[in-house]
């Protein structure tokens, strides 16, 4: 851990970032000369080559958290003749449907247990029984629980009915490697400080150029068109509609390239896998377990149940925690009390080493009992 931190976010966004994508955030900028719109496009065109290995997608980003983004796609790419299935199975999924209902989206939830993958022949299901289904949206990895979908399986099943597929892959993009044709999406959205370790400030779609082309004046939102942000930055190369996040613009390209320098997703992926790897053995052997068995699990956040010692409370072991410089995450799975820990970030294995370590002492200092 950098000694100029005072802990390390265990958290999925925030996350902890590198001290030279923090530095990066030193110089303000202006946002209307091709400098700045240099920086912008570079982003545009790195965020596309991980994206895809294709040129008939686009990358548009979007002020705001990464929410802000979903629902830039969804209002923009559901025509007011479509209807939107959203396969669930966590609370992002739910949010997805809210912001459709809020929108006035026709949509159908297709529910899943939380502790269960959205299953594909469920998703094929529905769209054969509903004509009327045009659109699919799914969470890649859910970070409620930290399932990891199998969207690869859902995309054929979209693809195979012939409708058009939406992805929430915030907490998955650039932690995995897969492009968006390998799980034909036709769309995908993400957020700058997920798993390429970018501080918050704006979320980004890609998007099947050719879809988006037939997107103009649909948006039920001003601020949150897709097409008129696209738009302008196509026309003005890399300028944002209204305000830049410029600092967080810059952070974040500055995180791009430590990406690239790293190894790429490849190398990213293999770093979150043995921090996860450390983080589930460690904790399993002082006792805890985890609330998904192993085949569900993506290697970026692990959700723990609680201890059954009816003395235990989190609030206390958060703390515990925090005085020895780590900052976990409370739980949100509906029907189970658990908590979080996220292992992407500039997290390495050895941070989670020293977090087992603070978890057995913070165990001890808080007197809770474990198996
Ligand atoms: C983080 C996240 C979001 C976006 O959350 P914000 O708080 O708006 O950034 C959406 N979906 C998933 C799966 C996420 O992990």
């Amino acid at each position: 851990m950098d000694d100029d931190i005072p802990y390390l976010l265990l958290t999925p966004g925030p996350l902890t970032t590198s001290r030279t994508v923090r530095r990066a955030m030193l110089q303000d900028w202006c946002t209307w000369d091709d400098d700045y719109h240099a920086l912008v496009e570079e982003i545009r065109r790195r965020i596309a080559s991980i994206a895809t290995d294709r040129d008939d997608f686009t990358v548009v980003p979007m002020q705001g958290s990464g929410t802000f983004s979903v629902e830039a796609a969804i209002g923009t790419l559901v025509p007011e003749a479509g209807r939107l299935l959203v396969a669930s199975n966590g609370a992002y999924g739910r949010r997805i449907v809210q912001i459709a209902e809020r929108l006035g989206i026709d949509c159908v939830e297709l529910a899943h247990p939380e502790t269960e993958p959205v299953a594909a022949d469920r998703v094929s299901d529905a769209l054969r029984r509903d004509p009327g289904l045009s659109h699919v949206a799914v969470v890649h990895c859910e970070t409620t629980t930290g399932m990891l979908n199998d969207v690869t399986a859902v995309g054929g099943a979209v693809e195979t009915r012939g409708r058009t597929l939406i992805v929430d892959a915030m907490s998955s993009f650039g932690g995995l490697p897969f492009t968006l044709e390998g799980i034909r999406a036709d769309a995908l959205v993400s957020s700058a400080n997920k798993c390429i370790s970018g501080v918050p400030g704006f979320g980004f779609v890609v998007v099947r150029r050719a879809l988006l082309e037939g997107c103009e004046g649909r948006s039920r939102s001003l601020s949150l068109d897709l097409f008129d942000q696209w738009r302008t930055m196509e026309q003005e190369a890399g300028k944002w509609r209204f305000t830049s996040p410029t600092h967080t613009v810059r952070a974040f390209l500055q995180a791009l390239r430590e990406l690239e320098a790293e190894g790429g997703v490849a190398a990213r992926h293999a770093r979150y896998v043995e921090n996860q790897r450390r983080l589930v053995e460690g904790l399993e052997a002082i006792g805890f377990c985890t609330l998904l068995p192993r085949a569900h699990q993506s290697p970026f956040i692990t959700a723990f149940v609680h201890p059954a010692d009816p003395g235990f409370r989190f609030s206390e072991l958060y703390a515990a925690l925090k005085r020895r410089r780590f900052v976990i995450y409370p739980g949100k799975v509906s029907d189970a009390d658990t908590f979080r820990v996220g292992t992407i970030g500039h997290v390495f294995p050895e941070d989670i080493d020293e977090l087992v370590d603070a978890f057995a002492g913070a165990v001890r200092e808080i007197g809770v009992r474990l198996p």
